[in-house]
C-alpha cells in the first residue's frame, strides 16, 4: 500500500502517438503500449499510473459527442479509485472536447488534464515528453490529500489552463494554444506555480455524475463583408436546429441591413436560441455599445460575452439537451457554469 496519487491516463490518439506511415507519407495514430516504451521517464513520477486506451486512437479531426461520451464514461467509471486524469487528444479539436468534457462532467472535484503534443513522441525534438510528464505531476497535485485542481484543463508548453477557456492558436509552434480570456491556471519553469487564485472555486457540490446527452442540432453562422441572403437564409432555415452561434464583429455587431434583421427575428419566432459570439480572439460582446448592435439586442440575443467559439458550441449542445425555457437557457448561456465566460448582466 502505498500514499501515492492514483492517475489514470486516457489515450485517445492524436498526434503524440502518431507515427509516419512511409508508404503514405502521412501521420497516422498508432498503438499506446509502443507509446509508453517511449517514455521511461514515467516510472520515476511519484504517483501510481494506470492506463486507458481507445480500442482504435483516432486522430481528433475525427472527434465526436460519442466519444466525448466515452472519455466521460472512463472517467466516471474510475472515479472512485483514482485521484486525477490525464486525457492525451490530438490538439486540433482539444479545445472542443475538453470544453464539452468541462460541462458534462458534472460536480468535477478531480483533475482532467488534456494534453498531446505538436511532435510524435518518438521524435527526437519532441514536446510530448515534458506535456505529458507535467500533465501527469499536475494530476498529482495534492492539499490535505485531497487534488488541488478540481476542474478540466489544458496543459500545453509549461502553462495550464482552465480547458473551456482555451483555444488552439497555432498550427506548427510548440505553444499551440492560449486562453485569451483568463489567466493561467500554472506555469511550469524551474518550479511548478500553481495560481490557486484563477482555481474554479468549487464548493456547493452535488454528487459527481456524467452528462452524456449533447444535442447536436446547432449550426454557426460566420459573418463576413458580402455574406448574401440566401446563404444567411439557408443556414438560419436548417431544419430543424435549435441553436445557432452568431459569429459577428468585433465587441458583437452585425449589418444592419433589413433582411438581416428580419430572417434573424423569423429564426427568433420559430423558438431557436441564437447566440452573439465575437470573431475576435480576446475580448467581449458588448451589445448596444455600437449602433451595428443595437438591432441584436432589441432582438434579445443572447451575448456570448467573452466565451470561446469553443466553449460556446459545448455550452450550447449542453444546455440545449436541458429543454430549458427560452428565459432560462438565455440567463443561463450568459452565467458562467465551470467558469467558462464572465457573467454578463443584460
Ligand atoms: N491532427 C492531430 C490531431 O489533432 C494534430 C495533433 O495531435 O496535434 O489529432
Amino acid at each position: 500500500m502505498t500514499n501515492k496519487p492514483n492517475i489514470l491516463l486516457i489515450y485517445t490518439g492524436g498526434t503524440i502517438g502518431m507515427v509516419k506511415d512511409f508508404e503514405t507519407n502521412t501521420l497516422r495514430a498508432f498503438n499506446f503500449d509502443n507509446l509508453l516504451i517511449r517514455i521511461p521517464e514515467i516510472k520515476q513520477l511519484d504517483c501510481n499510473i494506470t492506463t486507458y486506451s481507445f480500442e482504435t486512437p483516432i486522430d481528433s479531426s475525427n472527434m465526436s459527442p460519442e466519444y466525448w461520451v466515452q472519455i466521460a464514461n472512463v472517467i466516471q467509471d474510475n472515479y472512485a479509485k483514482v485521484d486525477g486524469f490525464v486525457v492525451l487528444h490530438g490538439s486540433d479539436t482539444m479545445s472542443y472536447t475538453a470544453s464539452a468534457l468541462s460541462f458534462m462532467l458534472e460536480d468535477l472535484e478531480k483533475p482532467v488534464i488534456f494534453t498531446g503534443s505538436q511532435l510524435p513522441i518518438g521524435d527526437l525534438r519532441t514536446d510530448a515528453k515534458e506535456n505529458l510528464i507535467t500533465a501527469i505531476q499536475i494530476a498529482s497535485l495534492q492539499d490535505n490529500n485531497l487534488p488541488q485542481i478540481q476542474e478540466v484543463c489544458l496543459y500545453f508548453e509549461y502553462k495550464l489552463y482552465r480547458a473551456n477557456r482555451t483555444t488552439k492558436i497555432n498550427a506548427e509552434h510548440f505553444e499551440a494554444f492560449t486562453s485569451p480570456n483568463y489567466p493561467e491556471l500554472a506555469e511550469s519553469g524551474v518550479h511548478l506555480k500553481v495560481f490557486k487564485h484563477n482555481l474554479l472555486n468549487t464548493a456547493t457540490k452535488g454528487a459527481f455524475n456524467v452528462h452524456e446527452n449533447m444535442c447536436t442540432d446547432i449550426a454557426v453562422l460566420k459573418l463576413y463583408p458580402g455574406i448574401t441572403e440566401v446563404v444567411v437564409a439557408a443556414v438560419l432555415n436548417t431544419p430543424n436546429i435549435k441553436g445557432v452561434i452568431l459569429e459577428t464583429y468585433g465587441a458583437g455587431n452585425a449589418p444592419t441591413l433589413s433582411w438581416f434583421s428580419k430572417l434573424l427575428e423569423a429564426a427568433l419566432l420559430k423558438g431557436i436560441h441564437v447566440v452573439n459570439v465575437t470573431q475576435c480572439s480576446g475580448g467581449s460582446v458588448i451589445m448596444g455599445q455600437y449602433e451595428t448592435s443595437m438591432h441584436l439586442q432589441k432582438l434579445g440575443l443572447i451575448s456570448g460575452n467573452d466565451i470561446t467559439f469553443e466553449a460556446a458550441i459545448a455550452k450550447m449542445m449542453y444546455l440545449l439537451s436541458k429543454e430549458l425555457t427560452k428565459n432560462e437557457f438565455k440567463k443561463c448561456f450568459q452565467t458562467s457554469i465551470k467558469g467558462e465566460l464572465t457573467d454578463y448582466f443584460a
